[in-house]
Order: C-alpha cells, then sequence, then structure tokens
C-alpha cells in the first residue's frame, strides 16, 4: 500500500545512509542495547560466537540496523536474507556453508520460513552442523557436515509467530518497542544533520511526535518536509514549517494517516464502536489481515485508541475524541 507511513521498507527510503553504526549511536531502546553490551563484550572475551539472537517488535524499529551493528561490534562479517525468500533447504544450505568463521547471518521475516527450511535450520543452530541426504530410494543415507561458527539473528513482528521449536533455539530474545518522541527528537535531529538539513528543535519534535513511534517513519516524513522546505525556501524548518507539510500529506496531529482514520472510522461507523472481527475489517478496509495485525493496529493500540479483545476490535473513549464523535447512546455492543 502506498501510505507514506507504512513502517514496512519501501523502495525509496534511503534507510542505508541513516543507519547508526554502533551500538553508542543507536538512540533508544535502552535496555536491549544493554544487554546486547554484555553479551557481546562476553562473547569477544571468550573469543566465541554470540548466541542466536531473536529480534522481535512492529517493522522499522531497528532490528535489520542492531544486527548490522552486531557484525561490526564482534568484528564480523554480515549477510543478510528473508524467510520467505529461502525456498528449498538447498538454498539455506548454500547460504550457511559460504558463511566465514564467526559471521553474523541475518534472517527478516524469519517466521515465514517454510517448515521444510526450518528443519535444517535446528541442527545448524544447535550442533553447527548440517544433515544432508545423499541418494534416492534405499540407497540413501544422510550425512553430517559441519558448519563454521556463526551467529544467527532472526527478526519478526511477534515473538509468537515462531513455532515453539525454532523460538527455542534462541539463546537471546530481544525484544523492541515504539520509540518515545524525546527518541524520535534525537532520531530527527541526528538524520537532518546527516541530511545536511537545518531543522529547529520545535521543528525536530513535531516530526517526532508524527511518526507513530517508528524511526524507519521519522526519516521518511524529515524527508518529505525537506521537500517542502526546499520548495518553499525555507532555510530551517521549524514547528509550523513542518506543521504544515505534514498536514499537506494529511499525517495527523497524532501521527495518523488517513489508512489509520479510514480504519477507525469504519469500527465507529459501521460496528458502533466495536467489537468486531478482524477479518470483518480487513475485507471491509481491503487490506490484507497481516496489514492491519502488523502494520496499522500496534501503534493504535500503543496510543490506546483500540483495544483488542477476545471477541473483536473495539474503539476506545480516546479513539472516538480523535474520530471528534460520540460513543452511541446507551454505549457500545
Ligand atoms: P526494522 O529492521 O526493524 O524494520 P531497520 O533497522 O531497517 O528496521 O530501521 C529502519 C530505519 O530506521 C533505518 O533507516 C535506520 O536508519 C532507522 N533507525 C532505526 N532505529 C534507529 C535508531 N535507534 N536510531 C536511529 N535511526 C534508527
Amino acid at each position: 500500500p502506498d501510505r507514506i507511513l507504512t513502517p514496512a521498507r519501501r523502495p525509496d527510503d534511503v534507510d542505508a545512509a541513516l543507519r547508526p553504526k554502533s551500538l553508542d549511536e543507536f538512540v533508544g531502546q535502552a535496555a536491549a542495547r544493554e544487554n546486547l553490551r554484555v553479551f557481546i563484550d562476553a562473547a569477544k572475551g571468550r573469543d566465541e560466537a554470540l548466541d542466536h539472537v531473536l529480534f522481535f517488535g512492529p517493522p522499522g524499529l531497528g532490528k535489520t540496523t542492531l544486527a548490522q551493528i552486531m557484525a561490526r561490534e564482534m568484528g564480523v562479517g554480515f549477510r543478510a536474507t528473508s524467510g520467505p525468500v529461502i525456498a528449498k533447504s538447498g538454498d539455506l544450505a548454500a547460504l550457511l556453508t559460504n558463511l566465514e568463521d564467526g559471521d553474523v547471518l541475518f534472517i527478516d521475516e524469519i517466521h515465514r520460513l517454510n517448515p521444510a527450511v526450518e528443519e535444517v535450520l535446528y541442527p545448524a543452530m544447535e550442533d553447527r552442523a548440517l544433515d544432508l541426504m545423499i541418494g534416492e530410494g534405499p540407497s540413501a543415507r544422510s550425512v553430517r557436515i559441519d558448519l563454521p561458527r556463526f551467529t544467527l539473528v532472526g527478526a519478526t513482528t511477534r515473538q509468537g509467530l515462531l513455532s515453539t521449536p525454532l523460538r527455542d533455539r534462541f539463546g537471546i530474545p530481544v525484544r523492541l518497542n515504539f520509540y518515545t518522541v524525546e527518541e524520535l527528537e534525537k532520531v530527527v535531529t541526528r538524520a537532518a544533520n546527516l541530511l545536511d538539513l537545518h531543522v529547529a528543535s520545535d521543528g525536530a519534535q513535531e516530526i517526532a511526535k508524527r511518526s507513530r513511534g517508528t524511526p524507519r517513519i521519522s526519516g521518511r516524513l524529515l524527508r518529505r518536509v525537506r521537500d517542502f522546505a526546499n520548495v518553499a525556501g525555507v532555510e530551517t524548518v521549524d514547528a509550523p514549517t513542518a506543521d504544515r507539510a505534514l498536514n499537506r500529506l494529511e499525517v495527523d496531529a497524532l501521527g495518523l494517516d488517513a489508512m489509520d482514520r479510514r480504519y477507525l472510522t469504519m469500527i465507529a461507523d459501521i460496528y458502533r464502536g466495536g467489537p468486531v472481527g478482524v477479518e470483518t475489517l480487513a475485507a471491509g478496509l481491503s487490506e490484507p489481515r497481516d496489514t492491519i495485525e502488523e502494520v496499522i493496529e500496534p501503534y493504535l493500540i500503543q496510543i490506546g485508541m483500540i483495544a483488542r479483545t477476545a471477541r473483536g476490535r473495539c474503539l476506545n473513549p480516546a479513539g472516538w475524541k480523535h474520530l471528534g464523535l460520540n460513543p452511541p447512546e446507551g454505549g457500545q455492543d
């Protein structure tokens, strides 16, 4: 979907340029950063590969960035792929046998690995070995190949999407949370410096407030604000400049966009505030259920606009207020 606010990666993101290169440069996620620092230093001290790490949390919060930083801090190579790209177990076998000692292998969307591929991963993670079948029929036999030491870094939106055997093989699960406005202000200011753009602190704050708690969105909004500023001949991006630009992108004061508002409005208008099932909403909005659950809802839940209940989604008082509507007389169903 063509949403400026979608936290998913888009081809026009020049993410690489803005990526922090060390743990110290990485803003926010203090708990994750401190833990990783300890594990990295310990592994280096023992001259071992780092234990396998699983990052989970909404898209755009820095999972790929942290994986790259880990490789850099360990002084090892970095290889990246993603779950859906590895079609056959042979593809994974090829990747694994090509690793160099200590490498970080990053698998994005690891919950989307097909089960046959996942089977290959278990002995690789546990015993650093690959069990290959050679031959067919009665003469088929299995041979075991040793692999180099490596660290698997997996990324997924929710830990619960992984099969239990896969989840259990990660020694270090790390949860990433939405960023605070203060943290995103730092992200925006840092990115502005890299883009050679002058942003006043109230301008950075305005962009931060409207970034849905997500650094990838901050970067994207900053680039669009820069376009507006350039065209308008504005030297310094202050809050009013940012506000004007973001309004034109239909990003509202809370950082919600047209899609978020359609979602909220549908629950309010058609389902009297809910509860309504996610499948029904997906059909009504013509969006895949995954997009609703992984992209739209997490932030709306975080800021208290909606609640996920056993019977479906419900609009909270904050949601009604944001839409400028009153809940129906006699309460919700
Ligand atoms: P994910 O893998 O979780 O989808 P990425 O690691 O690709 O997210 O990060 C998305 C973008 O946000 C990158 O361009 C990166 O520069 C920026 N970013 C993410 N986390 C931070 C951070 N803590 N500080 C600064 N920039 C960040």
